[in-house]
């Protein structure tokens, strides 16, 4: 069994960012410049907007981080997205969500300028992707496909199960797997909820990805021996031995699933890192558009 290391992988792709970002500047180009809103003040929306705007900052990248009380309405939002579609100096904006529940998502996501959605989650991005056209692919599924790329993991012909269809992970991720580049050219099975006996599907994959927001919900019974495992997970479970009295699980039993991997990511240090890792490509490669 071997660990996909997201962590030793991102800080490869972040040297070689760094390198493209000095080329880009010793070109007369511009500094990469993301914008980031963050409404309200929901502990893991501020650590990962935290993490982004860190990463850019050990990249050489300009941020901007805006700060909304979570009672902004979405007309003052919508404002606030246009004044950085319209600012120059901005090459890529982050909604981060959720956002509160009187403010609609797609209204915001969908006034994005698709030229700086760098999340990837604007209809167009999704489908522009959808076709194979060159465009910004949403960040946590790009990451992923770095990852495999690293590892020289050929997928040609294996049976992925998707465990989850979000628009910004399972969906893109299911579309990205199946597409006739490497390392997609894999067969694929797209699970959610109403799937039925979802484990006669999983034992049969040569590669799973779970992405559902339960902790452990992916058990060693579950998945076959040298199986490839990716954890998009993140979630928070007590555990009083910590001094924080909590700590970050994946949605796979790592215990029980481990041992019959061929390759499988941590929680932490496995898809968090390359979701940084894609969203920060997206961002140099507007600003290299410019
Ligand atoms: P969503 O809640 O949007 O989607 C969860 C999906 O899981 C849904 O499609 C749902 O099905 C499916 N699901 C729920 N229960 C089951 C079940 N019992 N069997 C099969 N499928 C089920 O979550 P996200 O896609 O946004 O995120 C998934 C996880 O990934 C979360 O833990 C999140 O924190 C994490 N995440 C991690 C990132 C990273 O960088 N590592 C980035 C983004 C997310 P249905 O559609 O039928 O409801």
């Amino acid at each position: 069994m071997q660990i996909l290391d997201g962590l030793a992988v991102s800080q490869h792709i972040k040297e070689q960012i760094k390198l493209e970002v000095a080329a880009l500047k010793n070109k007369g180009g511009k500094t990469p410049h993301l914008a980031a809103i963050l409404v309200g003040n929901n502990p893991a929306s501020e650590a990962y907007v935290g993490n982004k705007v860190r990463t850019c900052e050990e990249l050489g990248f300009g941020s901007t981080l805006l700060r909304f009380d979570s009672d902004i309405s979405e007309f003052v939002l919508l404002n606030e997205v246009q004044k950085l579609n319209d600012n120059p100096d901005i090459d890529g904006i982050l909604v981060q969500l959720p956002l509160p529940k009187h403010i609609s998502e797609n209204a915001i996501i969908n006034a994005i300028h698709p030229g700086k959605d760098v999340d990837g989650f604007h209809p167009i991005s999704q489908g522009k992707m959808v076709l194979g056209q060159d465009t910004f692919l949403p960040a946590t599924p790009y990451g992923i496909m770095l990852m495999l790329e690293y590892y020289n993991l050929d997928l040609t012909g294996k049976h992925c199960v998707v465990i989850g269809r979000s628009n910004i992970v399972g969906t893109p991720m299911s579309i990205l797997l199946s597409r006739n580049t490497r390392p997609g050219n894999a067969t694929v099975t797209l699970a959610h909820s109403r799937t039925r006996d979802l484990k006669s599907l999983t034992l049969q994959a040569d590669v799973i990805v779970a992405a559902i927001g339960k902790p452990g919900f992916l058990t060693g019974d579950m998945v076959k021996e040298g199986a490839i495992v990716i954890d998009v997970g993140i979630n928070r479970i007590d555990d009083p031995s910590r001094k924080s009295g909590s700590r970050l699980v994946g949605d796979v039993d790592f215990d029980s699933v481990a041992p019959k991997c061929s390759y499988i990511t941590p929680v932490p240090k496995g898809v968090g890192p390359m979701t940084i890792c894609g969203l920060m490509k997206n961002t140099l490669k507007s600003a290299q558009a410019r």
